[in-house]
Parts: C-alpha cells; sequence; structure tokens
C-alpha cells in the first residue's frame, strides 16, 4: 500500500520482492500496526518522508531471506521491527547510548519503506525477538505504541499515580505495565468518550474521565499521547509539585500560553523522540513477564485506508492492525 503523495490516499500496488544488502534481513510480513505517526505522515506534518512509500513501523515478520553478514538470525525467525530503523553508532549520540537522537538515524516507514506491505526490509541489528506467546497481531503494536509508551513512562521517573492523556494504543499498554508494577493509572480522554473511559476502567486504571476536566486528585507524573498541545497546561496543572508532564507524540498542535505558575514548583516538562534499542529490549522482556495484552483490531492490508481513516476518527479502543494475505 503506497503514499505516493502527501494527503494520500494510499494506493495498493504491485511491487517486485526488495532484494537486501549485506547486513539485512528481509521479511514476510505477518501483521503491521497502524500509528498515529502513520496520519502524521500521510498527512504531510512531518519534515522528510522519502516518498513514494510504504508506511507501518511495528512490523511482526519473519525471517525469509538473511544478508551475508548476518549470523544472529535464520531463515524463519519471528521478529519485530521499530520505528527506529537505522543509527550510526559513531556520533555524540550513539556514544552515549542515546541514538534515539542520533542525526543520521533512518526510520521506518518514513525514511525507508515499512511495513504496509506483504515482504518488507531490515537491518539485522535493528530488530529484536519477540516474546513468544504473543500472536502476530497482539505483538505488532507493542512496537511503537508499547515501547514508545515504555520510554514515556522511564522520563516520567517512578511516580505512582500516573495520568494518562489520550488512551489509544499506546496508553492501554502502560495502563497494563503501571498496573503490573503496582502503581495508578488514570485516564484522561476526550470530553464525553464513555466507552474509551469504560475501557480505560476495564484494564485496571483508578479512575477514567474527560482530560477537560480536573484530576480526582494530584498526580505524580502525567503522560501526553494526544497529539493536542491544548492537553499541556491541563497537564501541568493536574500534577503536583515536582511532577513530570512527558509528551509522548512525534507532533503536537501549538501549546497555547500559559502563566509561569502552572510551570512553576520545579513542575518537569520534556518530550521523548524516538526510542533506542535497550528501550526495546527491556520493554519486550518486561511485556512478557507483565503478559501485556494489545487490543488488536485486524484489517486486511488491502483496507489500510480504512484503517488510517477509523484512528483519525476514534472509531476504534486499543490498536489497528494490517494483516497480509499471503
Ligand atoms: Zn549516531
Ligand atoms: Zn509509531
Amino acid at each position: 500500500m503506497l503514499l505516493e503523495a502527501p494527503g494520500g490516499p494510499l494506493r495498493d500496488v504491485e511491487r517486485p520482492v526488495p532484494a537486501i544488502g549485506f547486513g539485512d534481513v528481509l521479511l514476510r510480513v505477518r501483521a503491521c500496526g497502524v500509528c498515529r505517526t502513520d496520519l502524521h505522515v500521510l498527512d504531510g506534518e512531518l519534515p522528510d518522508p522519502v516518498l513514494p512509500l510504504v508506511l507501518g513501523h511495528e512490523i511482526v515478520g519473519t525471517v525469509e531471506r538473511a544478508g551475508a553478514n548476518v549470523t544472529r538470525l535464520h531463515v524463519g525467525d519471528r521478529v519485530g521491527v521499530p520505528w527506529l530503523g537505522w543509527a550510526c553508532g559513531r556520533c555524540r549520540f550513539c556514544r552515549r547510548g542515546a541514538e534515539n537522537l542520533c542525526p543520521y538515524a533512518r526510520f521506518t516507514g518514513y525514511q525507508h519503506d515499512g511495513g504496509y506491505a506483504q515482504y518488507t526490509v531490515a537491518d539485522a541489528d535493528f530488530v529484536f525477538p519477540l516474546p513468544p506467546a504473543l500472536a502476530d497481531a497482539e505483538a505488532a503494536p507493542l512496537l511503537c505504541a508499547g515501547l514508545i509508551g515504555y520510554r514515556t513512562l522511564r522520563l516520567a521517573g517512578d511516580a505512582e499515580r500516573v495520568g494518562l492523556y489520550g488512551f489509544g494504543a499506546a496508553a492501554h499498554l502502560v495502563a497494563q505495565v503501571l498496573r503490573h508494577q503496582g502503581r495508578r493509572a488514570f485516564a484522561f480522554t476526550r470530553p464525553g468518550d464513555t466507552r474509551t473511559q469504560e475501557f480505560a476502567r476495564g484494564l485496571g486504571c483508578a479512575w477514567a474521565g474527560d482530560s477537560t476536566g480536573p484530576a480526582p486528585e494530584p498526580l505524580d507524573a502525567a503522560l501526553i499521547f494526544a497529539p493536542d498541545g491544548a492537553l499541556v497546561p491541563l497537564a501541568l496543572r493536574a500534577v503536583e509539585p515536582g511532577g513530570v508532564v512527558v509528551c509522548g507524540g512525534i507532533h503536537m498542535s501549538p501549546i497555547p500560553s500559559f502563566p509561569y505558575e502552572t510551570l512553576w514548583g520545579e513542575r518537569v516538562l520534556r518530550s521523548v523522540a524516538n526510542l533506542t534499542r535497550r528501550d526495546g529490549t527491556e520493554f519486550l522482556r518486561l511485556a512478557g513477564d507483565a503478559g501485556l495484552r494489545a487490543e488488536a483490531h485486524a484489517y486486511p492490508l488491502a483496507r489500510a485506508n480504512d484503517a488510517l481513516d477509523d484512528l483519525r476518527h476514534g472509531r476504534f479502543t486499543g490498536a489497528a492492525v494490517l494483516v497480509p494475505g499471503h
């Protein structure tokens, strides 16, 4: 499913199975999650997609062929491909363990073709083994929603009461991590979205309500997954002095100005950019231990445009996943 120009729609085209380099693996795609970032790329909100492009960076695939230099993976192995497709390993950021900030990094489904396809190519050093208990469609949302959700939570420290603004694919996984760790989650949704609030309570959230209303009690941290800048001052007001607000998305509408006192009291506001392989390894181990379950809504690959549209309009709870027929 090919993106040829900003705005889309994706077009169903037939292309040859891609060739691989020495360090790559050719994967047969088993499932690929649909992420909000895909919508930002589709809408032309991110600066440099390489068009025409195959979107998709939550890929579960099995190795079909391995390049000559690949020793760690073998034909038939099941792996996950995340957003970080490659980093240089040499720059200042890479050398200090911040490969997520590498200025030369390349991202899956953005600067090279991703997983809205029957086959894809990935650098063997940047793919992860997956918890065996999870079915393909259940594992796919872990690779961005789960992983970025985990990094967002990690950067909030060991907060006990954690607000989740925007209860979609990422938050529904973070809520399960919090429950597993004995911490309390508070879900903030679009005003009046009682279906999602119900869904959040079903996953163990201590409270669920409208994002525009006050929190039921002061929070220690708030994680923002909805791409709405207006949530930033709301979340800062919901956290106690010393509290942390982390923006987990790659794109957000402008943040309205707010008085300094909203930030004062040593509140911290920060963003999360991308992921490191360390995040991936840690999170996927935790996902197995905690028995995380993604609520996956499967669409056939050819219905990718419908899946994106349903995500845009909040027509499902949990995560959409494309499943190619073969
Ligand atoms: Zn680098
Ligand atoms: Zn993503």
